[in-house]
């Protein structure tokens, strides 16, 4: 019986939840609904010193935003809690006593002194004779070191029981190769001479990320432990540990998932700053620089135009599309279509996706952040009704949520101010009768449709002789402040007769 699949995302909570974040969640995501298995959240806060209050939920808070809720976490319970691994301490350290009992780890009692004295002596072994590298805790020192493969077992034990400061290391042995087989990459190796003695235990008994990992993926049963390319360095020592601990057999599978690029290479969490695009999915208030850092929400992206374009960021289904829902992606997505080479973030084409779900989206799923963001910028959005087909006017014109604003603000207030300069060169005696007939015209019209109103408007154009292409763009400036904007009579007829005809006399006030 195959066994049932069970992915995990484990982040560290550090801070905001950057692109090649949320993409890792979303692939996680993905394979588990395909196959009708579990996503699963587990905090990674191991390392207390890294920990920044708030992360935690601002994770949960992101995930929710991209509808890519887990079936077990903290937050949503399940069978293999406690999902924090702060809150699991007590599990590690038989596994880490385990290690060192078959041989695989031992105790280290260096100080801080003395590994720094390590890391500054020169380097002996041939492969690592290179400028710059430092001296790592590894097989050609570690009997030189403080720790129970140098000292008598008797010494070890009298350390111990005295509680002498330590820390359990993996014992990586040397020459051999570690292979295992990536679902994206195929075979990878790593040579176990270049790896160093990770500490797997640390002295206040909290274990590190590599012994975490490892006994929780095993504990909670994960079938496939997908990441980023970033881990790939790490990847070594987690097989090790496999094997020691829980043989390969029941190990799970694994994929790297490729870089995310910016502009200048590897896109890092700085570099939305430098750039102009967000890097972080929401917004994130830094408690300890008090740095506030917009996200792709804020923004103006929708969810799904945001998991859309990053499942396009590293993978596609071997056609031309493009769009896919949710659903879709849940079908199409399969790891073999995930490319190794590193995947490059381009704004402008993430914006083109935003507006092409802009476009397809129905008004009522637009309503309420529209209606949301026009309020925040101190418009009165009374009527649902009229909100609506305000939506359905401008939303083709608008590539972020927030363009809304701009795009129908004329909507709900009067322009104040008016684009006079593209107006007045071409003003004349002419055009200013048109206007005042075309009032008269208005203010005495029983129908109130854009096509009423375009008929009357070049009638009275025919009969003065005036080309009515000259009198569409005045007319639109009067209305909407701007040369922007729907339909003119569409305009004017949301607007309503009053509105119109105010806004036409109060125009041609400032035109004379
Ligand atoms: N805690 C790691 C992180 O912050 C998890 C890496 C893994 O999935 O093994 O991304």
């Amino acid at each position: 019986m195959s066994k049932k699949v069970r992915v995990r995302f484990a982040p560290s909570p550090t801070g905001g939840l950057h692109l090649g974040g949320v993409r890792t969640v979303l692939y996680n995501y993905l394979f588990a609904k395909k196959h009708g298995g579990d996503f699963i959240v587990r905090i990674e806060d191991t390392d207390q010193n890294r920990y920044v209050a708030g992360a935690e939920e601002y994770i949960f808070d992101t995930l929710k935003w991209c509808g890519l809720e887990p079936d077990e976490s903290v937050q949503h319970g399940g069978a293999f809690g406690p999902y924090r691994q702060s809150e699991r301490k007590e599990s590690y350290r038989q596994y880490a006593e385990q290690l060192v009992k078959e041989g695989y780890a031992y105790y280290a009692f260096d100080t801080p002194e003395e590994l720094e004295k390590m890391r500054q002596t020169p380097i002996a072994t041939g492969n690592k004779t290179e400028h710059g590298h430092t001296q790592q805790y590894d097989h050609s020192i570690r009997m030189k070191m403080r720790n129970s493969l140098a000292l008598t077992t008797a010494e070890t034990q009298k350390m111990l029981a005295e509680g002498t400061k330590h820390v359990i290391r993996i014992k990586v042995p040397e020459k051999e190769t570690v292979s295992f087989t990536d679902m994206i990459r195929g075979e990878v190796s790593f040579d176990t001479s270049t790896v160093d003695d990770k500490v797997l235990l640390k002295a206040d008994g909290m274990p590190t990320y590599h012994l975490a990992v490892v006994v929780d993926d095993f504990l909670m049963k994960i079938s496939h432990a997908f990441r980023g390319e970033e881990w790939l360095p790490s990847a070594p020592v987690h097989i090790l540990l496999w094997k020691y601990l829980f043989g390969l057999e029941n190990m799970p599978q694994w994929a790297h998932f490729p870089l995310i690029l910016g502009p200048n290479g590897k896109l890092s969490k700085r570099d939305g700053a430098k750039y102009g695009f967000p890097v972080f999915a929401m917004r994130w208030n830094d408690p300890k620089t008090g740095e506030l850092t917009e996200g792709f929400k804020e923004k103006g992206f929708l969810p799904e135009a945001f998991i859309n374009l990053l499942a396009l960021l590293g993978w596609n289904d071997g056609t031309e599309q493009e769009i896919f829902s949710k659903k879709e992606l849940i079908e199409k997505f399969s790891m073999d279509r995930v490319h190794s080479a590193g995947a490059k973030f381009d704004y402008e084409k993430a914006k083109w996706f935003n507006h092409e779900w802009i476009k397809r989206f129905e008004v009522s799923n637009l309503r309420f952040e529209v209606g949301e963001l026009l309020k925040q910028d101190g418009f009165v959005v009374s009527n649902e009704a009229f909100l609506d087909k305000v939506i359905a006017l401008v939303k083709d014109r608008c590539v972020l949520l927030t363009d809304f604003v701009q795009q129908s603000s004329f909507f709900f207030k009067t322009p104040e101010v008016l684009d006079i300069d593209a107006i007045k060169p071409k003003w004349n005696e002419a055009k200013q009768l048109f206007f005042a007939e075309l009032i008269r015209n208005y203010e005495l019209s029983s129908g109130w449709d854009a096509h009423t109103l375009e008929n009357n408007f070049k009638e009275i154009a025919a009969v003065n002789d005036l080309k009515p292409g000259e009198l569409m763009l005045p007319f639109r400036i009067m209305l909407v402040g701007g040369k922007f904007g729907p339909g003119v009579f569409d305009i004017a007829e949301m607007l309503g007769k009053e509105e119109t005809i105010k806004r036409i006399t109060m125009a041609i006030k400032v035109f004379q």
